[in-house]
């Protein structure tokens, strides 16, 4: 035998059933993102490292040890897997001068990548659903993008502040945050006996980062630092509370931490998460912010923003923790093929109904033919489905089939008219169990 390959540790595989489960979410998900005027955006999964280092901060997790970062082989170019959408879709903006004529909306759906400890709700590949608002200043557009998260949990069956709370606090501006960071110093090397090697490295290069900080002995440090809440001018405090009265109006309940920071330097303003207490350390499933410094930075002109990024495995994990996932659904009907002489009016029948919207396997023969009955059925059983439509020769001599429901207790088989299926199609339909995708939208 040959030696087998394995697949990249934290990168997984995404198969049959539970792909199924990620094609509900995606179609939910563009379904919210349209209802909402957003427009998706498909950025390349690699992008220059320098794009990365200089967005998101060198002083990051991500950028200090998260990255997977290589060398062009071929002209030397430094290369990185990207860890997040923003930066991103931010350099697209300024390449194709995407705000000329005004702001944009946009979402994204798509892998990135980050070298972490693999564990349940961490990967090293890991899915991003994100949406970046550019050209806007208002703290309405804080509001709305958090709303339209808000517009997803409903529509995935969550409720807000109960099944995922809303964590919400300021950053202010670069100058507010220059005045605060002394006194964070001050604060931490009080307590620097309290601090890992990490948080004392950090402490004079980017001491916010150390309030992010996953150590419980750092964080309970943190806890007594001083509030960048209470560093805010007018302008900021004006912001902040344009943002909550927006989410109060409309009825989000939202808890202000003051010691929110998240991970990446190009935050301003508000900043947010969408916590959940049901998975361990993993709790974030959704979070942003404003980040107005981020593409004048890039080298774009200078223009506002907000966006969040929400870990499409964390969603998952917590649906299925609540039991909220639509049940698996097979097809409609299985077609069982009792002779391969019936083949071609079996498929033909099939292809007539899959047009109506029918949901339709055929029986695929083996090497020996298509195999008895029993075994037929037995397939069709376990392929889900809710029929099972027997192309016998005795029907196909009368011009009919057999109907027979597999999943309603003892119903009685029928038989029905092959030129006749455009007429019962919709009965097949009717009477399927109730999917996410098929559900009136409740956001
Ligand atoms: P954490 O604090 O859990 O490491 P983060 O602050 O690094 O999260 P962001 O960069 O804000 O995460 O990414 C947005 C979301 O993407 C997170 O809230 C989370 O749901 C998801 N996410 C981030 N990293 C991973 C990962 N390695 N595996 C799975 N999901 C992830
Ligand atoms: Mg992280």
């Amino acid at each position: 035998m040959v030696e087998r390959i394995a697949g990249v540790k934290g990168m997984n595989d995404l198969l049959p059933p539970d792909s199924a489960k990620w094609e509900w979410l995606e179609a939910r998900v563009q379904s919210v993102m349209q209802r909402w005027g957003y427009h998706g955006v498909r950025t390349p999964i690699v992008e220059p490292t320098a794009l990365f280092v200089r967005g998101l901060g060198e002083v990051t997790d991500i950028v200090e040890k998260e990255m997977y970062s290589f060398a062009d082989r071929l002209n030397g170019d430094q290369l990185t897997l990207r860890p997040e959408g923003t930066a991103g879709v931010v350099r697209a903006t300024i390449e194709h001068n995407l705000l000329y004529e005004g702001g944009k909306r946009l979402y994204y759906i798509g892998p990135m990548f980050r070298h972490e400890r693999p564990q349940k709700g961490r990967y090293r590949q890991f899915h991003q659903v994100g949406v970046e608002v550019l050209g806007w200043p208002g703290p309405d557009v804080d509001a709305e993008v958090i709303l339209l998260v808000r517009a997803l949990w409903r529509e995935l069956g969550l409720v807000e502040g109960q099944d995922v709370h809303l964590e919400l606090n300021s950053l202010g501006q670069p100058e507010e945050r220059a005045a605060h960071r002394q006194a964070l110093i001050a604060h931490f090397e009080a307590h620097a006996s309290a601090l890992d090697e990490e948080s004392l490295k950090r402490l004079h290069t980017n001491p916010l980062r150390v309030l992010d900080s996953k150590n419980p002995a750092v964080q309970a440090v943190a806890e007594s630092a001083p509030r960048l809440l209470d560093f805010l001018g007018e302008a900021s405090r004006a912001h902040f509370d344009g943002v909550r009265a927006v989410l109060e109006a409309c009825g989000v309940p939202y808890r202000i931490n003051p010691r929110l920071v998240r991970g990446m330097d190009y935050y301003n303003l508000t900043v947010f998460e969408w916590v959940t207490d049901k998975l361990g350390a993993q709790g974030t499933v959704c979070g942003g912010g404003r980040y107005d410094g981020l593409i004048e930075q890039l080298g774009g002109k200078a223009s506002p923003a907000v966006g969040w990024g929400l870990g499409m495995e964390r969603l998952l994990l917590l649906l299925e923790a609540l039991g909220r996932l639509p049940p698996a659904q097979g097809p409609d009907v299985y077609a069982i093929v009792p002779d391969a002489a019936a083949v071609a009016t079996a498929m033909a029948t099939l292809e007539a109904l899959r047009r109506a919207g029918v949901r339709a396997v055929l029986h695929a023969a083996g090497e020996q033919g298509p195999g008895s009955m029993k075994s037929q059925f037995r397939k069709a059983d376990a392929s889900g489905a809710r029929y099972a439509l027997v192309f016998g020769a005795e029907e196909l001599a009368a011009g009919e089939l057999t109907l027979k429901p597999l999943r309603m207790g003892d119903a009685p088989q029928e038989r029905r008219c092959l030129a006749e299926v455009a007429q019962w199609a919709g009965e097949l339909l009717a009477g399927r169990l109730p999917t996410g995708s098929d559900n009136p939208p409740l956001g």
